[in-house]
């Protein structure tokens, strides 16, 4: 009589196939795993469900969640003295963990800290101490200044065409900076942030504009209880609901010129690390979400029963679990990937960051459509989170730059390495 193995199941981790976790990792994952299913989850749906005028208010689950997360202590202080690669892997774990908790919640606790961190990285004590304990913001969009904003080289804009200066400028004087317009309604947290990162274009004393018609720009930390600041109404939306956004108006503010971290000679440089940099949180944030979508789904199909017995059970749904299952790692893979040769790379590129945000942003999308797919009817209802999670990651596609526009962007840097640099030649 012979005796038939069984092969054994692979090892899987929360995350999935994620083998080489150290036991530290592991503990971080759990932790935030938890804050991310017991706090941020029920906090997101909450206010996912208010109108937008109610859901920022004092008292509201908005800041209930951002008292919560200060309370779990994890800031950007967590991640220093240790190794880049270390440092990328445990911010991927950590921002993964968020966004399986809830998105919209996730980016506001990102763009929240964009200051603080700008602060530190100036060294400047001033700056760090006027951040200390604010919820911040990031004013970089404008009403006439989407995607143009994203263009780092003058050959990617229309023949003829000057660099767009947008809505929101600031005029540098010998001592002071005065700052007029107002940003776009897309701002995150910008309808109750304390302080901004305004990363706009600059007149220093000779124009706007240098002499091929690129704009000048700046990185300014301004507080945002000064006098001449004020906001537009939260703005209602489709998804990321949790995520209050709204323009900052500024009429004729003033702030010392000590409160610019980048000028004139270093904004360009400046404003491309950093945007590499703090764009590796969204392909993070997208495996989270699409893991999330995935369990969703994985857990339906083990409960509902059609063809005479559960979808689980049905060969089309075991191949189309699969395709979701390939797709969660693959964008889990991409994030690291991206995040790694970012803060390894002695120049990092924010185009190739923008690479990774697109391809994960977009295959999030696939999953979570076909995630709820897979309830049927049932996945349009409000009786299931998935429907939420559509809607979360649809504004993903969007955010920190229109997907199409990174590709474009992306596609212009391979050339760019080729031509100059002989790169891909045989
Ligand atoms: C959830 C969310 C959070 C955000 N957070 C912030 C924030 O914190 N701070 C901030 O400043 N902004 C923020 N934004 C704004 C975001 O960065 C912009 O929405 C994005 O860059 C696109 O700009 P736009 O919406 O003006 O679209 P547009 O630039 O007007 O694009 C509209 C369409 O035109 C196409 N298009 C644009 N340019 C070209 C071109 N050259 N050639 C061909 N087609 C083109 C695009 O592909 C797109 O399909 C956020 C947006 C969202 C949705």
């Amino acid at each position: 009589m012979s005796t038939r193995y069984e092969v054994p199941l692979p090892q899987v981790e929360l995350s999935g196939f994620d083998i080489t976790l150290s036991e530290e990792e592991q503990g971080v994952q759990q932790t935030m795993h938890r804050f991310a299913r017991d706090v941020m989850r029920p906090l997101g749906q909450e206010i996912d469900r208010l109108p937008a005028e109610q859901a920022y208010l004092p008292g509201s689950p908005f800041w209930e969640y951002h008292a919560e997360m200060q309370k779990l202590g994890f800031g950007p202080e967590a991640m220093e003295g240790l190794e880049p690669a270390a440092a990328a892997r445990l911010e991927g774990i950590v921002i993964e963990e968020l966004g399986w908790g809830d998105a919209g919640l996730t980016v506001s606790t990102g763009a929240g800290g964009l200051p603080m961190t700008m602060a530190r990285a100036s060294g400047q004590q001033e700056l760090i101490d006027l951040c200390e304990g604010k919820l911040g913001c990031w004013c970089a969009t404008q009403p006439d200044r989407g995607s143009d904003g994203l263009i780092l080289y003058p050959e990617e804009r229309h023949p003829g065409s000057k660099g767009n200066k947008g809505n929101l400028h600031a005029t540098f004087t010998p001592d002071e900076i005065i700052i007029n317009g107002q940003t776009s309604a897309w701002v995150s947290n910008g309808a109750v942030a304390q302080v901004a990162l305004v990363d706009i274009v600059a007149d220093y004393g000779d124009g706007f504009y240098d002499e091929h018609g690129n704009t000048f720009g700046t990185n300014i930390i301004v507080p945002l209880d000064i006098k001449g600041v004020s906001r537009g109404k939260p703005l209602e939306k489709l998804g990321k609901r949790a995520l209050p956004q709204g323009e900052v108006y500024f009429d004729n503010v003033r702030v010392p010129k000590r409160f610019a971290i980048a000028t004139r000679d270093d904004y360009e440089l400046k404003h491309a690390y950093a945007w590499a940099h703090a764009g590796t949180a969204m392909s993070h944030i997208s495996a989270g979400l699409a893991r999330a979508a995935f369990e969703l789904a994985l857990a339906y199909v083990h409960e509902r029963k059609q063809g005479g017995t559960l979808l689980a059970n049905h060969q089309l749904t075991q191949y189309r679990l699969g395709g979701l299952g390939i797709k969660v790692e693959s964008i889990r893979a991409m994030a690291r990937h991206v995040a790694l040769y970012t803060k390894c790379s002695p120049r990092p590129h924010p185009y190739f960051t923008a690479s990774g945000k697109t391809f994960c942003t977009n295959e999030l999308m696939d999953v979570v459509n076909e995630s709820l797919q897979l309830f049927g009817g049932a996945g349009l209802t409000r009786e299931y989170p998935i429907e939420k999670m559509m809607r979360d990651a649809r504004a993903m596609q969007i955010e920190d730059g229109e997907n199409n526009i990174l590709q474009m962007h992306y596609g212009h840097l391979l050339s760019r390495l080729h031509q100059q640099e002989g790169w891909g030649r045989a």
